[in-house]
Formats: C-alpha cells, sequence, structure tokens
C-alpha cells in the first residue's frame, strides 16, 4: 500500500496517483476505454466516489477484482485523510484537520445550522484552497503561517467528500447532532489560502461541485472569498455568474487597509470596489463584501462612513464579523454597540449589512481562522516584536499614511 503520509508524516514525496475526485469526467472516461472497458464504468466508480460511503475501489463489489485493483493502483481514492476532527457549540461545529500526502495539513470547519421557521436545516462547509497564504493579513491566523503551496483540485474537492461521508455517518448514528440526517447545502472557500491565487484549480472544483453527476450543488450554494485580486476578480466577470462572490474588505481606507490587507499595495481599494461593481454589473449578483471587526482599528465612524462612501449605489451587501482572537496579534473584536453604530450608519446609506457571530471560537475553528497545527510556536520576544509592529502600523495608517512596506511575494497570479 502507498500510504506515504503514514510512513513520514512531514516533507514526504507526493503520491504521484491524481485523486480520483480532481479526474475530468473525460478523462476517466478515456482511461476506462483504454483498458477495453465499457464506458458505463467510469460513470459507476465516479457515482461511487461522490457516494460517500466507499474508501476504496475495493470496496465496490460491483467491479471485477483485477479492474478494481488496478483503479487502486492508478488512482488515489482520496488524497485527504482525516486525522482530527473536534467539535465545538454543542456539536454545531467540526473542525477537520486533513493531511496530505506530502505531510501538508489544511483544514475545513463543517458548520449544522438547525432549521427555523420555515427555513430547512443547513450544513455549510468552510473549505481551503491552499496551505498557508502569501496574503499575510496580520489578523489571520493563515497569514501568519505564510505561503505552503497550492492544493490541486482533488485535495480541494476531498475536504468537501470527507465532510459528505461524516454527514452520512452521522445520519446512520442516529443525527448525533440532531441537524445533520441532511445533504451538505453549502460549501465557501473561507478557509486557508487565497481562491483566486490558486484559481485554476478553484475553478475546477467548482465545476466538480456544480455536476449533477458529482455534488450537484447549485452555483447560488457556493460562495468563494477573496482578500481582492483583481485581475481574478476580472476574469470570473468575464466567465459569468458560476458563484457568489465575497470580497474582503476589512477597510475602505488604503492607508489601513495596506496594513489589514497587504495585497492592497498592490491592488487599492477603489480598484478592488471598481472590480466588484463590474462583477455584480455584469453577472447580475450581489457582492458580499465582509469585515472582520477590531476593536479600534477599523471600526470607527470614519471608517464606516469610508465604507458608505465606497460602496454607494454598488449592488453590494456589508457583513460585519467581530474579530476572533489570534494570539500573535495585540488586538481584540470590537465591542458589539461599536458593531451595531457601524452597522447603522452603512446602513443609512442604503447599502445592507448583517452582522454574524463567528462559529467555533473556542477551537480555533472560525472560518478564515485555519492554521493547521505546525511545528515550533514563534518564541516570545518574536511575537512581541510581531506585536509592536502591528501597533505602530495600524496608528500610523489611523493618521491616514500609506504603508512603505512592500507588495507581499506571490501575490501576482
Ligand atoms: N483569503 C480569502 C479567503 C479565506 S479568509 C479572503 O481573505 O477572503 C476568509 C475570511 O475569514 C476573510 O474574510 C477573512 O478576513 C476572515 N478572517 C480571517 N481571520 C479572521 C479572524 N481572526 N477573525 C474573523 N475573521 C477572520
Ligand atoms: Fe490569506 Fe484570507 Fe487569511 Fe488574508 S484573510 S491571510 S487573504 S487567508
Amino acid at each position: 500500500m502507498r500510504e506515504l503520509a503514514m510512513l513520514d508524516p512531514r516533507g514526504a514525496a507526493r503520491d504521484p496517483r491524481p485523486g480520483l475526485s480532481g479526474v475530468p469526467s473525460v478523462d476517466l472516461a478515456a482511461w476506462f476505454e483504454a483498458r477495453g472497458e465499457p464506458a458505463f464504468r467510469a460513470r459507476q466508480v465516479e457515482h461511487a466516489v461522490w457516494a460517500g460511503s466507499a474508501s476504496s475501489a475495493a470496496d465496490l463489489t460491483t467491479l471485477p477484482r483485477p479492474l478494481a485493483a488496478a483503479i487502486d493502483e492508478a488512482f488515489r481514492w482520496s488524497t485527504v485523510a482525516d486525522d482530527t476532527v473536534i467539535t465545538a457549540d454543542g456539536g454545531q461545529t467540526e473542525k477537520a484537520l486533513h493531511r496530505l500526502s506530502d505531510g501538508t495539513t489544511v483544514e475545513s470547519v463543517l458548520m449544522h445550522y438547525p432549521a427555523r421557521a420555515g427555513r430547512r436545516a443547513r450544513h455549510t462547509l468552510c473549505i481551503s484552497s491552499q496551505a498557508g497564504c502569501a496574503v499575510g493579513c496580520p489578523f489571520c491566523a493563515t497569514g501568519e503561517l505564510g505561503f505552503e503551496r497550492d492544493l490541486d483540485t482533488a485535495e480541494i474537492l476531498d475536504q468537501v467528500r470527507s465532510a459528505v461521508a461524516r454527514l452520512m455517518r452521522n445520519e446512520l448514528a442516529g443525527g448525533k447532532t440532531g441537524a445533520a440526517a441532511e445533504r451538505l447545502t453549502n460549501v465557501v472557500f473561507m478557509g486557508m489560502g487565497e481562491p483566486l491565487l490558486n484559481l485554476d484549480r478553484v475553478l475546477e472544483s467548482v465545476a466538480a461541485l456544480n455536476d449533477p453527476s458529482k455534488l450537484g450543488l447549485g452555483a447560488r450554494h457556493i460562495t468563494v472569498s477573496t482578500s481582492g485580486v483583481v485581475p481574478g476578480i476580472r476574469r470570473l466577470t468575464a466567465l459569468g455568474p458560476q458563484f457568489t462572490l465575497a470580497i474582503s474588505l476589512h477597510a475602505a481606507r488604503d492607508s489601513l487597509r495596506d496594513v489589514l490587507v497587504p495585497l492592497n499595495r498592490r491592488w487599492p481599494v477603489a480598484e478592488v470596489a471598481a472590480a466588484g461593481r463590474d462583477h455584480a454589473r455584469a453577472t447580475g449578483r450581489r457582492i458580499s463584501y465582509e469585515m472582520t471587526m477590531i476593536g479600534g482599528v477599523n471600526d470607527t465612524d470614519a471608517d464606516a462612513d469610508a465604507v458608505a462612501t465606497l460602496l454607494r449605489g454598488d449592488l453590494a451587501h456589508v457583513n460585519l464579523i467581530p474579530m476572533n482572537p489570534v494570539a500573535h496579534t495585540p488586538w481584540r473584536a470590537s465591542e458589539m454597540p461599536v458593531i451595531e453604530r457601524f452597522a447603522a450608519r452603512i446602513e443609512a446609506a442604503g447599502i445592507p449589512v448583517t452582522i454574524r457571530r463567528n462559529r467555533g471560537v473556542e477551537i480555533g475553528a472560525a472560518c478564515g481562522q485555519l492554521a493547521a497545527e505546525r511545528a515550533g510556536a514563534p518564541t516570545a520576544p518574536a511575537v512581541a516584536r510581531r506585536r509592536q509592529r502591528l501597533e505602530a502600523e495600524s496608528a500610523k495608517a489611523l493618521h491616514g499614511e500609506r504603508s512603505d512596506e512592500p507588495v507581499p511575494a506571490g501575490v501576482e497570479p
């Protein structure tokens, strides 16, 4: 068996066999055809891959044994191993730590929302598109890790398959969470990484999630969040509506956004909003602007007014999310009354706004706050230096000075 991850958990060579979920249907069909197998075999295997109960081709009793062995020899049934699943919020939030074949780890978060008056239960999965992230937003645990590597299509999709399988097991176990006896309803690319810096793979993944013979999830139930990679947004606009686009705004003033979203030094906020506006116009789909609310940093009246000025008249919606505490920053979430005041000022400008409570705070499973455990935490002096630097930078930014720090390496698509 080629379980490389089990032999050497970090830095192992990647298993060269492609993950089955990432193989386009035509290529899979061609593989079977080349072996002289009937065409229905490819569909049968594809169906089993997405049905969620098998863990290798060998589990499929309907396949001839030599064929099953050949499939397992050529492909990986899954590219992720669920090393740990931690639950919080009374079972309503599950964080899964996935180990990839080269020992890299990424995380996904499954959130159960019970049925409420007139609304069906929802099960939303937040997935990672990269291991680590090059953008380096200082309030984000993934950003602190730095960039490790892009995930391939199967590695993105297999996080989804893992959640589908867990939902099925919950159901079989009698609905442990009380809300799990249903299918996955939403997928959000808000885990580790910047999806628009791995856009080809993200688009392939979305196509598979959409495909009725695979997951069959409607485009309206898929959200991709970007920190503002303008060329990526423009590319999506040219493709037409594929999913809901969320843009992580965090600040509408360049000086502050330079600090909070370092790629603002490359694509300033007005360019990001212009790309968002064009996207909304071309697709007819509202853009969701996300703001992580940080006490005394981006929650002032002046910031609210800047957001209102930036987005006034746009097909946009603003989502305010209290910052989840991340160990190595000097910052805390804004107080709720401050967030409510901020929301009211934006709403007064005619822009719809909602305040979202984060899930899984106690297990560090808030979507977008993921940083798979790594060896060696930074030393205390390094953390103190980082805090001091962030305090100085954000204080400078509040006075309107632009950052003179370089654009982070690796953010050009
Ligand atoms: N890189 C993309 C998608 C992943 S991050 C992006 O930045 O949009 C997904 C969301 O989680 C972003 O809106 C991000 O700002 C938010 N996030 C990151 N760290 C957070 C924290 N500590 N508290 C609250 N939200 C956070
Ligand atoms: Fe990357 Fe998004 Fe985290 Fe910023 S918030 S560092 S873009 S994952």
